[in-house]
């Protein structure tokens, strides 16, 4: 088999010096897959992205044990903007565009870490137009001025500017409705079939994310409760009766 993209092994986070907020947490990505990080408010979901992506020192966070390897190569040394420009881009919490800055210009954001060419840049940009027809529409407009759906739209599509291999995302159905929700999986669904972009996606919405998800893991206070085949966890009852809300 060949080795995953993204491996996570035994890894424990602080924040400050003792809040333990990961307390072990192994999981894996392969090439092409897209994968459910499931699991109630502070289960510890952020936190494992944010360690993933080396964010958590901007909070004094830290990893304190374990290992994260991407294509084999442990990442503790390597700061977030080089994980970019390997290809692991993280999508945070709540969306944070630049609220003054048009549609376009966020999306223009995204790409200057690769420092490509106007060309490139352009090609990019209708790319990402394509899988979002909406952020097309909506180019001039101030991104602070767009519905919550779009500003997601623009926060995913800023991230795919990187030309990302594996994209980390927080919460992407957090205070949307259920309709752009669904929108905002189908467009993550045809990313990951025609472009094979990979997918590391923390969510609360369990019944949703496992509809979308090949593999799903399921984190309580830190740790993994339950993983395995998105379809299987679907179906096991103690699944089914703690995480889907269908006791
Ligand atoms: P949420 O859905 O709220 O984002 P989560 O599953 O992503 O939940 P985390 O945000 O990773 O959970 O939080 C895990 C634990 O760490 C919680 O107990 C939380 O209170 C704590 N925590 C999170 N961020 C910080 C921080 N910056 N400083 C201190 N403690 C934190």
């Amino acid at each position: 088999m060949t080795q995953p993209l993204l491996q996570v092994d035994a890894i424990e986070a602080l924040y400050g010096q003792a809040i333990l907020a990961v307390r072990d947490v192994s999981l894996e990505v392969r090439q092409g897959a897209v994968v459910a990080l499931l699991g109630a408010n502070g289960a510890g979901k952020t936190t494992t992205l944010k360690a993933i992506s080396n964010l958590l020192g901007a909070e004094r966070g830290s990893l304190s044990r374990g290992t994260i390897r991407w294509k084999g190569e442990p990442t503790a040394r390597l700061g977030p903007s080089e994980l970019v420009r390997r290809g692991i881009v993280q999508v945070l919490e709540g969306r944070h565009v630049f609220p003054q800055l048009t549609v376009e210009e966020n999306l223009l954001a995204g790409g200057f870490l690769r420092r490509p060419s106007r060309r490139q840049i352009a090609a990019d940009l209708e790319q990402v137009y394509a899988w979002f027809p909406r952020l097309k529409q909506r180019r001039g407009s101030k991104a602070g001025l767009t519905s919550g759906g779009e500003q997601q739209m623009v926060a995913i599509g800023r991230a795919l500017m990187t030309r990302p291999t594996l994209v980390l995302l927080d919460e992407p159905s957090m205070g949307l409705a259920p309709i752009i929700v669904q929108e905002i999986f189908e467009i993550i669904r045809t990313l990951n079939r025609e472009d094979g972009v990979s997918f590391l996606i923390a969510e609360q919405n369990a019944n949703l994310a496992l509809r979308y998800a090949d593999h799903a893991y399921i984190l309580e206070t830190g740790r993994v409760a339950a993983a395995g085949p998105a379809a299987e966890l679907a179906a096991r009852e103690d699944v089914k009766e703690f995480y889907l809300g269908a006791g």
